[in-house]
Order: C-alpha cells, then sequence, then structure tokens
C-alpha cells in the first residue's frame, strides 16, 4: 500500500452519552497522505496547442526549430506531444510560450479515472468492502481473512446507488465540508437555492433553512459544529462517501445523506425527544432508510412509536457492551432490541469474521452482522489534519455498512418495498458466517452482491434426452436430460429446477434443487413431455423457464419394418423378452440397421452367459464394440444410446463378432 501512509495515534475518545461507540480510538492519517490526483507529466512530455487560424505547413517546423521532438500530433493537427531532448523542458515551455503560433503549452499530466473504485487513495484500507488478506494497521495492527466483507467491491461494479435514495443519519452531525461527503448531502427542496439562508421556513415544517437537515440538539441548521460530529461524519461516510478519486468510498456512493443532529459531548443532547423529533423529521420526507448508530439500556414506548411510524427501515447497532442482550436479567440495548418490525440490528465483526470482542450480540434481538473493526472513514479536519480520515471501532460502524447496503438495494429492487420487505431481503440475502451462528438471528454477514442482485439466472432450454444404458426397460424407460450451463451476472448458479408438462397439461415440479447439470428421469411410452429448466442464483433468484420441445419416447418391437436384418438371424420366442419375441445371431458379419427420425436412438437387448459382442455404427461411422457377456441373465435391457441435440434423421447399425456368443436383439427405443 505505497499511497497509503503510516498512520499515528491521535487520541482515545470520550463518548457521548448514547453513542454506542464506546471503543472509539482514532488513528488520524497524516494531512500528507491526501496526494494529488493526477501523475505528474510523462517523460518530460510537453503539450503544445496551436492557434486555430495557423496552418498545418506553418505548424510544421515548430517542434524542430525549437529543438524539440514530436511524439505525437491529433489528427487534425492542432495539438501536438513533444519532447525537450537534451534541454530543460521548462526553457522549451516558455520558448513555445512566446511562439506566435502557439495558443497553449503545458505538461502532458497523465489522469486517472475517478470512477475506479480501487483507485480511492485508501481503498485498500477498506477491509470491510474488500477483504484480500491485507493488513490493516489501524486500531489493531491486524491481517484479515479474505472474503471476509460485505462484497462491496463487486456490488459497486454493478450498482452504486440512486441518487433520489436518502439515508438519514440519525447522529451527531455530519460534516458535508469533507471531500468525500461534498455533494453526498440531501438538499430539502423547499430550502433550495435562494431559499437556502434567507432566514424563512419556506417550506413551512417548522425549521428555517433546513437545507441538508437539522441539529435538534442545538436547535439550528447547522448540521455540524466545529471541533463535533466526529461520529456521525465517520458514519456517513462509511455509508456514502463519494467515488472522487480521494480517500475512501463508501457502501453507496450514489445516494445522498440527511444529516440529523440530535446528539453531542454535553449532557443536554442527545435526548428522546430529540431522536423523536429528528425520525419524525426523516419520515415527513419519506426518507426510506434511518441510520442509528446509537443506545442504551432502558426502552422506550414513544421513541418505539416513533420508529414503527417513520415507516423506514430503522438501522440499528447492537450496541457495544460485549453482551447478549438477550439473556435472561442480562445488559440491554435499546433501540438494538426494540420489537418493532422495521428495526434491523447489527453486531459487529472483525477482520477475520469473528464477533467483534465489544459486539453485542443475542439471536432475538440481533439480525445479523457487519465489518466494525479497524473502519476507516472520513472525519471532521483538526489541527494538523484537513482532510482528515480515522480508523474507528464499533457496533456503530457495523450499522452504516447495512444502510449503505439497503440504499443499494432499494435503488434495484421494484417497485416501492417496504421496510418490512427491505428488511426481509437483507436478512435473506446475507452471506452465512459460521463464528456469527448462534450469536445473530439469521447467522449471517450483510452482502452488498447479494442484495443488489435481483435478477434470476438466465437459462437455455434443457437440449439432450438419452437413454440409460443398462436399465430395464418397461412400460416406461429411463432417460437422462443434460443441458448447457446457465449464467449469471453477479451471484452465479447456484442450481437449478426442472418442471415437467405432460401431454400439455399443467407445469410440475420434478426436482426443486439440483447443482448438478443433468437429471434422470423415466418417461412414459407416446406422451408428449416438455421440461422447462429454471436456474437459481446466489441470491436465491429464480430465472425465467427455459422451455424445451416436446419430446416423445417410442418403442418398437425387433420385427419393425424399420429395422434392416443382414446376414444369417433367427426370431426366438422368449417369455421375458419385449413383445415375447427377439431376433438372435452368432453369426460373424451378421447386420441389423435402425433408421428414424430421432434426437435418441437406443438399442433393447439381452445379456448373458452365452452372449457375445457386435460393434456399433452411428451414421456409418463407427462408435463402439458393446459386449453382451454376463454371469446373470438380463433381459430388456439397454444395451446401447446415442443421443443429439435436435431431431434429425439417423442410424444406428450393429455388426456382430462372430464366435463371441449369441447377438439378441429385442426392440429399439427412441426419442423425438
Ligand atoms: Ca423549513
Ligand atoms: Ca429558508
Ligand atoms: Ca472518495
Amino acid at each position: 500500500m505505497p499511497n497509503v501512509p503510516r498512520a499515528r495515534l491521535a487520541r482515545s475518545r470520550r463518548s457521548s452519552a448514547l453513542t454506542a461507540a464506546i471503543l472509539v480510538l482514532s488513528l488520524v492519517p497524516s494531512a500528507a497522505g491526501v496526494a494529488a490526483a493526477d501523475h505528474p507529466a510523462g517523460a518530460d512530455e510537453v503539450l503544445v496547442r496551436y492557434r486555430a487560424d495557423v496552418t498545418r505547413a506553418q505548424r510544421a517546423g515548430v517542434a524542430s526549430e525549437h529543438g524539440l521532438t514530436t511524439v505525437r500530433t491529433s489528427a487534425d493537427g492542432r495539438t501536438q506531444v513533444v519532447v525537450a531532448e537534451g534541454r530543460s523542458p521548462a526553457t522549451a515551455r516558455r520558448e513555445l510560450k512566446d511562439d506566435p503560433r502557439v495558443l497553449a503549452v503545458a505538461d502532458n499530466h497523465r489522469r486517472e479515472l475517478f470512477d475506479d473504485i480501487t483507485d480511492e487513495t485508501y481503498f485498500d484500507e477498506l477491509w470491510g468492502l474488500h477483504n484480500t488478506g491485507q493488513r490493516i494497521d489501524g486500531i489493531q495492527d491486524q491481517v484479515g481473512t479474505p472474503d471476509i466483507d460485505i462484497d462491496g467491491l463487486e456490488a459497486l461494479r454493478f450498482e452504486r446507488g440512486d441518487s433520489d435514495v436518502v439515508v438519514a443519519v440519525v447522529d451527531d452531525g455530519v460534516d458535508f465540508s469533507h471531500p468525500d461527503l461534498a455533494g453526498q448531502a440531501w438538499t430539502n427542496p423547499g430550502e433550495a437555492g435562494p431559499n437556502a439562508t434567507n432566514g424563512v421556513d419556506d417550506d413551512s415544517n417548522g425549521y428555517i433553512d433546513d437545507v441538508h437537515g437539522w441539529d435538534f440538539c442545538n436547535d439550528d441548521n447547522t448540521v455540524s459544529d466545529p471541533g463535533q460530529d466526529f461520529h456521525g461524519t465517520h458514519v456517513a461516510g462509511t455509508i456514502a462517501a463519494s467515488l472522487n478519486g480521494t480517500g475512501i468510498v463508501g457502501v453507496a456512493p450514489g445516494i445522498k445523506i440527511m444529516a440529523l443532529k440530535f446528539i453531542d459531548d454535553s449532557e443536554e443532547c442527545g435526548a428522546d425527544d430529540m431522536a423523536v423529533a429528528a425520525i419524525d423529521y426523516a419520515a415527513s420526507f419519506d426518507v426510506p432508510i434511518i441510520n442509528a448508530s446509537w443506545g442504551g439500556p432502558s426502552p422506550s414506548a414513544v421513541l418505539d412509536l416513533s420508529i414503527l411510524e417513520s415507516g423506514a427501515l430503522f438501522v440499528a447497532a447492537a450496541g457495544n457492551g460485549g453482551a447478549n442482550i438477550d439473556a435472561p436479567g442480562g445488559p440491554r440495548s435499546y433501540p438494538a432490541n426494540s420489537t418493532m418490525p422495521n428495526v434491523v440490528t447489527v453486531a459487529a465483526i472483525d477482520q477475520l469474521g469473528r464477533v467483534a470482542s465489544f459486539s453485542n450480540y443475542g439471536t432475538t434481538s440481533v439480525d445479523l452482522s457487519a465489518p466494525g473493526t479497524n473502519v476507516l472513514s472520513a472525519i471532521p479536519s483538526e489541527p494538523g489534519c484537513n482532510p482528515c480520515w480515522a480508523w474507528i471501532a464499533g457496533t456503530s460502524m457495523a450499522a452504516p455498512h447495512v444502510s449503505g447496503v439497503a440504499a443499494l438495494a432499494l435503488s434495484v429492487m421494484s417497485g416501492t418495498p417496504t421496510a418490512v420487505q427491505l428488511r426481509a431481503r437483507l436478512l435473506a440475502t446475507g452471506a452465512p458466517l459460521a463464528p456469527t451462528v448462534g450469536k445473530t438471528l439469521t447467522g449471517r454477514l450483510v452482502n452488498a452482491r447479494n442484495a443488489v442482485d435481483v435478477v434470476g439466472p438466465v437459462a437455455t432450454p434443457i437440449n439432450r434426452h438419452g437413454f440409460n444404458v443398462g436399465s430395464i426397460v418397461g412400460s416406461t424407460i429411463s432417460t437422462t436430460m443434460t443441458w448447457p450451463a446457465a449464467t449469471d451476472t453477479l451471484t452465479g448458479v447456484q442450481s437449478y429446477l426442472i418442471k415437467r408438462s405432460l401431454n400439455g397439461a399443467t407445469w410440475t415440479t420434478l426436482i426443486n434443487s439440483t447443482t448438478a447439470r443433468s437429471y434422470k428421469r423415466t418417461m412414459s411410452f407416446g406422451t408428449p413431455t416438455r421440461f422447462a429448466l429454471y436456474a437459481r442464483d446466489g441470491a436465491g433468484n429464480l430465472g425465467n423457464g427455459a422451455i424445451g420441445p416436446a419430446v416423445t419416447a417410442s418403442l418398437l418391437q425387433d420385427g419393425t419394418a424399420i429395422a434392416k436384418y443382414g446376414g444369417k438371424w433367427s426370431t426366438v420366442t422368449l417369455s421375458s423378452a419385449s413383445g415375447g419375441r427377439l431376433h438372435r445371431s452368432t453369426s460373424h458379419g451378421a447386420t441389423v440397421e435402425f433408421k428414424t427420425s430421432a434426437r435418441a436412438i437406443a438399442v433393447i437387448g439381452r445379456r448373458g452367459p452365452l452372449n457375445g459382442r457386435a460393434k456399433v455404427y452411428v451414421d456409418g461411422v463407427y462408435k463402439s464394440t458393446i459386449d453382451l457377456r454376463k454371469s446373470t441373465w438380463q433381459s430388456k435391457v439397454i444395451v446401447f444410446n446415442t443421443s443429439w441435440t435436435s431431431t434429425a434423421t439417423h442410424s444406428v447399425k450393429l455388426v456382430v463378432i462372430g464366435g463371441s456368443g449369441r447377438v439378441d436383439v429385442d426392440a429399439f427405443a427412441f426419442l423425438r
């Protein structure tokens, strides 16, 4: 991580009365780590822009006149890259600037794509988004376990969140002047533009100039105050820090943050009435997600009702007591243990996938887990550090990971999901994480990639049906169907589901879930049967059914007119044979050829101690030699099968190898 500065220990901070972030230690990267986003020019290249009224001929000599070598010239000739070999580029630039044919001169800088996620300066520090087993020298110096993360990088490559999705950070304040949060603020449309500073409550909601939210602690519109708000700023950064080539990136950089401050370091603030006012404020703007990285031991019926009435997904941190908050007589954490159906409660895990030592847990109160140790995010600037990022640990840091994933999910889900539906999706799409089983309701780690995968795999129809050699034919025949792999963009194909329709009747499920790409099934003769293949992805989505053609199995006896016998054959009456009779030959070179329109053809024969071998040709090409010798007698057995991916005219021909024993041909089966 060459571009990440070494951290220095700043201080440990006192937590606020109601904040859950008890283990708040920050390591502040030095200001020197905030590098410019572009590289120096490559190899002293100078970029020259010529005046539009200078002809190509007039420009032709400029570079050589100044002793410069041309590297590239644009198609229209107006811009040119030159290098000053053996000369100072500064001198060359000065001379070019003075040349009347030249409009402008500059270093030929190398730029970066700001939207490349991993180009964020500190992306490698964000193990919660993308854990490669990297060392994080944050609060603890720790090496993680690869893929213990929320698959945030994979999700971001697909979905960054809709700008009309808003997460309310009910917390202390949010410093939107931080470069990672500039442009990420929700703006109240009624207080925008000239209304923002006119001292008038333009939208008549009781709050004057509430542009990006409100400070319910100090009852003003400054959602961040000097020397405060590191907690809410850090939380907001984890949810939605911008993809701007600098610092970090949040889980959902495309969404907006509403800052609702109700807590600070003073005893007066952090009161439940302020939290209720903040939640009610979010509800008045139909905000779909509220992040609550705070709590206390006592429940509140009033706060509960405000949470319920908000209709928002209320993402609560489990709290940092390291306790089972469900245990009888044990410690409690609220709103983590609120029973409101729109509350999702989050435990913290570390880089190794273990429940963080400080994290509360409980299989009733705590729903799932998220990264909560060594979490790097934005904090307000402070002496010697501007802009600043800090590592903080706490369930306060885990909750915003879930809020961010919820915002991504909401951006891709169709319709208008309710908070309860959104909660269900987060729980269902989490990735099972063994150390959290028995610690949270689901035993799952929130997963952004799964949460944004709302489209099932694309399946192609089952394209091959064949008969099973060695199986016995009765009133039905044993077949195996196979199909090409389905494809899925985000989470991959996990299993297949197969439905069947007999004779055009209703579809019924043959098998709900198989990971194989083949399936064995008996078919009745003469019944047109359709099969539909569905694939299920890692997020549990079932794709559209791919319906194959109607397939019908047929059986023809050995005496059928389609079968052409050559050489010496006899017919044998045998009660165990199909139709009570079969064709038999022991004569070298005797043949039988069965030709029809089919997608699969099988030869049914007899095996036993007196039987021998035959060569098989398919469409005139030698395919294999079948051996019908067996220590026990076996009648009506499939001795050969061949199949294709579509129906066409094909032939199967047996040539008896003389002296090896009998070749008994009992019947032919085919599918078309
Ligand atoms: Ca207002
Ligand atoms: Ca106003
Ligand atoms: Ca950034």
